[in-house]
């Protein structure tokens, strides 16, 4: 006589997921949850950017309540807060699609009182909110190595954990705290970084107007101990190539800027050298158009100088 068959649990069955605003960063997150064996519905107030997720099984969604009917798991990466609360509360906004029991996970770099918004009414109808914007360039939403950086309940970012590690690496999906603590260090992460752009190509210029060569004083300030990523990895970008990463736009890191500025005279904390660096990149896209590269404040002073910085 054969043994019993061991009682097996059945497989959970697989997150239905939807997605809305499918930009720079958008589509390659989109396109990574379609490769990755997901049932995908996708959402964009522009219809074309949308053909090639469909051509590779998406399902289009004509308004965001539509993409969230029947979704366990709905993402966005939207510009800006209005833009988010538009799509979440304004006509056939998405809340009014979505079903008891959903989660609501924003990547957008956004601020946490649109999102508190949304969870007043999203809470009594069971919805859950969490904010997680992310970092890692348009390359790195194209690659899947995104960090992800989660504000809310730890219990429901397990319950979404399996699409954010299709979306970034799994090691840099860090929890920073209760609803919004997500948006606060993206914005300040941000504010660090172009603080870091705009003070190294002043460095870098100084010093080479000065007379040394850029290859030996990038290699002796990364032998120093004031070395930093932006000096060993990103500024490479223009130094190498000259491509000042139209990835990310000038409009959007003003609206980055401008909320981390924000924030700071919100919580009291005075911040002067943060308000310069914005001003600095309120100034390169005034001469550079919203459209243009979020590293184009290095073009600034190369144009001031004369001397594109390049190795
Ligand atoms: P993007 O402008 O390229 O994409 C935004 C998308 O949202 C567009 O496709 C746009 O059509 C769509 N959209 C705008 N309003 C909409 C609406 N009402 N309904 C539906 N769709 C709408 O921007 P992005 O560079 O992909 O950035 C998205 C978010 O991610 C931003 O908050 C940005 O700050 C953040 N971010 C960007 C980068 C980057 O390198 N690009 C890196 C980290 C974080």
């Amino acid at each position: 006589m054969s043994a019993a068959p061991e009682p097996t649990t059945p497989a959970p069955a697989p997150l239905r997921v939807g997605f809305i605003g499918l930009g720079h960063m958008g589509s390659g997150m989109a396109r990574n949850l379609l490769a990755a064996g997901y049932d995908l519905v996708v959402h964009d107030i522009r219809r074309d950017a949308a053909a090639e997720l469909e051509a590779g099984g998406a399902v289009w969604a004509e308004t965001p309540a539509l993409a969230g009917a029947g979704r366990d798991v709905m993402l966005t990466s939207l510009p800006a807060p209005p833009h988010v609360e538009q799509v979440l509360l304004g006509p056939a906004g998405l809340l009014s699609g979505m079903a008891p029991g959903a989660v609501w996970a924003d990547m957008s770099t956004s601020v946490p009182s649109v999102a508190a918004k949304v969870r007043e009414q999203a809470g009594p109808r069971g919805i859950e909110v969490l904010d997680a914007p992310v970092s890692g360039m348009a390359a790195g939403a194209a690659a899947g190595t995104l960090a992800i950086y989660v504000g809310g309940s730890a219990a429901v970012l397990e319950r979404v954990r399996p699409v954010f590690e299709v979306i970034g690496d799994p090691s840099r999906i860090v929890h920073c705290g209760a609803h919004g603590a997500g948006y606060t260090v993206k914005l300040m992460l941000n504010l660090l970084w172009f603080a870091e752009l705009v003070v190294t190509t002043e460095v870098l210029a100084i010093g080479t107007e000065a007379g040394v060569d850029l290859a030996t004083l990038r290699r002796a300030l990364m032998a120093s101990p004031s070395t930093s990523n932006f000096l060993e990895r990103d500024v490479l970008y223009v130094l190498e190539r000259g491509d000042y990463d139209e990835g990310f736009t000038l409009a959007l890191a003003c609206k980055d800027l401008g909320l981390a500025v924000d924030l700071a005279r919100a919580v009291g904390v005075p911040a002067e050298a943060s308000a310069l660096v914005e001003q600095t990149y309120r100034r390169a896209r005034a001469q550079y158009g919203d459209n243009g590269g979020e590293m184009l404040p290095m073009k600034l002073i190369e144009d001031l100088t004369g001397h594109p910085l390049r190795l």
